[in-house]
């Protein structure tokens, strides 16, 4: 029994849990981490990892349209949708065996079963018993499917990734980061896609700038895209494809495939909570303080299973302090979830940090400038394709710092990195302006707007 015992118990192996243990253990601690699935969890197995290449595959589709516009003549013999997934699987397959060594390597003890509370520092996993000081919960969460007649002939992202071929005709049900990720890649890779969207636009919580020509990049881009529109109920037909029943711009669909991509819940139902004491909000997700604290003392929560942004590098980020604070003799330790940058992967894709133009606004009112730009990178300039790129900036106060920057187009993916570090360090507009620019790109243009 005495061996059961540890400084730090982790229920969850994905970002968040593999990172506070390795962190944890680094410090010393005596520490273990119980997983019931694939290490490496939602980011690796069926989100940011396999969702990536898939970006990629529709990204690599989109350049060889292009092409042409260049001078090269393609023969094109079509897109193996299953040659991809196999050699997807196979790479997300090799970062399942790595967590297995970096665990071993950091000396976390790997316990495989579903954990379960006994106590607020007793955890059961089929049928054994285990205790510790210190208990992290970072199960994450799951994809939600509506109630509705026939939701079950649906899948969600997790189905996205067992597809073996591409869909015909794919239904989207959405308007969140999967619901236009899973759009555009699924568009480039040669689906016909219908995106059904509840309200009047996507991705509501971004910046109207990156809304509005995400909404006409969808248009441009052939994705058909049905505002106030919702599904009723869905229906399996004789030729196995899906019937939808809708209300709004449409009243029947017929699909090969339905998607829903209408939010995630967190993985706290089977977790048996109560016996630890640990309260939960009314949709599952457990509330912390800002050093993730839950209301339970030594019981603490990280990522998608807490209400705070649902993104890898916060969960792990969160996950590293905590270890620091608990076990690394930096006892205020804690992420500052500010200024959070963040991409969407969609066709093209966007970057976004700090506040959009909206909550500034409602801020700090009429001190606010805003900069904007919008152009056709050059890239474009020899292919049929010819989607802009624009960018905000929101400015604040007589110094005009910078407080959001809110990029859509080629490359603001990888753009948005460098200047996420520059306004978390509380650059300005004239120091963007001081920075000479980096010629021909599309990222001077964020540094030479008037
Ligand atoms: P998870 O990674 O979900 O890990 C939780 C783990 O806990 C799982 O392995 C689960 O099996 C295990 N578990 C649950 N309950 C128990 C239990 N009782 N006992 C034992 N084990 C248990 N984020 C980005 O930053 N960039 C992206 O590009 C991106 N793309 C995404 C694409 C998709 C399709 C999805 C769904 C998500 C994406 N995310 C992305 C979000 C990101 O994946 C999550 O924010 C991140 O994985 C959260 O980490 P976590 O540790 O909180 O939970
Ligand atoms: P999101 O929370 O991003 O979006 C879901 C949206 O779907 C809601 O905001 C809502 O928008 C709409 N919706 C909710 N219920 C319904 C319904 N019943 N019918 C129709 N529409 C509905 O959730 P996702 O599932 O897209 O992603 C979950 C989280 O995972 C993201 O928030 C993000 O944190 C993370 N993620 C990050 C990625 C990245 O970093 N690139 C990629 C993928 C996921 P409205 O109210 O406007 O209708």
């Amino acid at each position: 029994m005495a061996e059961q015992h540890y400084d730090l118990i982790v229920i969850g192996g994905g970002s968040g849990g593999l990172s506070v243990a390795e962190q944890a253990a680094r410090h010393g601690t005596r520490c273990a981490l119980i997983e019931a699935g694939r290490l490496g969890g939602t980011c690796v197995n069926v989100g940011c990892v396999p969702k990536k290449i898939m970006w990629y595959a529709a990204h690599l589709a989109h350049a060889l349209d292009d092409a042409a516009g260049y001078g090269f003549r393609l023969d094109y013999f079509g897109f193996n949708w299953r040659k991809l997934q196999v050699a997807r699987d196979a790479f997300v397959h090799n970062i399942n065996e790595w967590y297995l060594g970096y665990l071993a390597n950091a000396g976390v003890e790997l316990i495989r079963g579903f954990g379960r509370f006994v106590d607020a520092h007793t955890l059961d996993v089929t049928g054994e018993v285990y205790t510790a000081d210190h208990i992290v919960i970072a199960t994450g969460g799951h994809p939600q499917v509506p109630e509705l007649s026939g939701a079950e002939f649906g899948i969600t992202s997790d189905g996205f990734f067992e597809l073996k071929s591409c869909p015909p005709r794919a239904a989207i049900v959405g308007s969140g980061y999967i619901a236009v990720e899973l759009a555009g890649m699924l568009h480039a890779l040669g689906s016909e896609v219908t995106l059904l969207v509840r309200k009047d636009q996507v991705l509501r919580p971004f910046d109207a700038l990156l809304r509005e020509q995400l909404m006409e990049r969808l248009h441009e881009d052939g994705i058909t895209v049905l505002t106030r529109t919702q599904v009723r109920a869905v229906a399996r037909l004789a030729n196995s494809a899906l019937s939808l029943d809708c209300e709004g711009q449409a009243s029947v669909l017929h699909v090969d495939t339905l998607i829903w991509a209408i939010g995630r819940a967190p993985n706290t139902n089977a977790l048996n909570l109560a016996a630890a004491g640990v309260a939960t909000q009314p949709n599952g997700s457990i509330p912390t303080d800002p050093l993730q604290n839950t209301n339970v003392p030594g019981v603490y929560a990280i990522g998608d299973v807490t209400e705070r942004f649902h993104l890898t590098p916060v969960a792990i980020a969160t996950g590293r302090r905590l270890a620091d604070r608990l076990f690394g003799g930096h006892p205020e330790r804690r992420l500052s979830y500010e200024n959070i940058p963040t991409v969407v992967f969609s066709h093209p894709p966007i970057g976004t940090v700090g506040l959009t133009e909206e909550e500034a606004r409602s801020q700090f009112g009429s001190t606010v400038k805003i900069y904007q730009t919008q152009f056709r990178p050059m890239y474009h300039a020899f292919t049929t394709r010819q989607p802009q790129t624009a960018m905000k900036l929101v400015c604040v106060g007589p110094e005009e710092k910078i407080v959001g920057c809110h990029l859509i187009g080629e490359g603001a993916d990888e753009m948005l990195q460098g200047f996420a570090v520059a306004i978390r360090m509380g650059a300005t507009k004239r120091d963007f302006d001081d920075t000479v620019a980096i010629h021909p790109t599309g990222a001077e243009e964020l540094v030479t707007m008037r």
